[in-house]
C-alpha cells in the first residue's frame, strides 16, 4: 500500500523524479536531497510503511540484502573509507520522513558526519531486567 501524502511514496513510484541508483519490484534506492558525505543514498521501498515496527518480518528480510549489495557497490564507486548503514524509527529517534528508509552513508576519513552516542554507565541488575523485559516481549 502507498499513502497519498507521502514524499517517499511519491519518489519511490516515480510520481517525483529522484537520482535513483538502483530499482527492483520492491524497492528504490535514490540519492539523499542534504546528503550527510558524498554519495548518501536510501532505501525506499515502494510499499509505505511508517517504520520498521510496521514492516512485516518477511518484507524487512529482504532490506538487508539491498543494504549489503549497495554498500559493496558504493564502496567501490565512491572508493569511500568506511560505511555506515541506519535507520531511524520516530521522532525521538531522529526519523523525519515517515515511510521506512534506509541510510547508506559513504565515510572519508576526517570527514564531518556526525552520528555520536554518549556512553551510559549501568549495572548487572539493570541488564538482567531490561534483558529479561525484551525477552518476555518475543
Ligand atoms: P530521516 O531523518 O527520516 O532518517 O531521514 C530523512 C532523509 O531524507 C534526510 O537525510 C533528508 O535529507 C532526506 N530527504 C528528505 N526529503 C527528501 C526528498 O524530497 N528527496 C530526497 N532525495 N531526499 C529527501
Ligand atoms: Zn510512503
Amino acid at each position: 500500500m502507498t499513502k497519498d501524502d507521502c514524499i517517499f511514496c511519491k519518489i519511490a513510484s516515480g510520481e517525483i523524479p529522484s537520482n535513483s541508483v538502483y530499482e527492483d519490484e520492491d524497492f528504490k534506492v535514490i540519492l539523499d536531497i542534504s546528503p550527510a558525505s558524498r554519495g548518501h543514498a536510501l532505501i525506499l521501498p515502494k510499499l509505505h510503511y511508517d517504520n520498521a515496527y510496521e514492516m512485516d518480518e518477511a518484507f524487512a528480510a529482504k532490506v538487508f540484502p539491498l543494504a549489503v549489495k549497495m554498500s559493496k557497490a558504493m564502496k567501490k564507486a565512491l572508493n569511500c573509507d568506511g560505511f555506515n548503514i541506519l535507520q531511524n524509527n520516530e521522532e525521538a529517534a531522529g526519523q523525519t520522513v515517515f515511510h521506512f528508509h534506509v541510510h547508506l552513508i559513504p565515510r572519508y576519513a576526517g570527514d564531518d558526519v556526525q552520528i555520536a552516542s554518549k556512553p551510559h554507565e549501568t549495572t548487572k541488575e539493570e541488564q538482567e531486567e531490561v534483558a529479561s523485559l525484551i525477552k518476555k516481549q518475543l
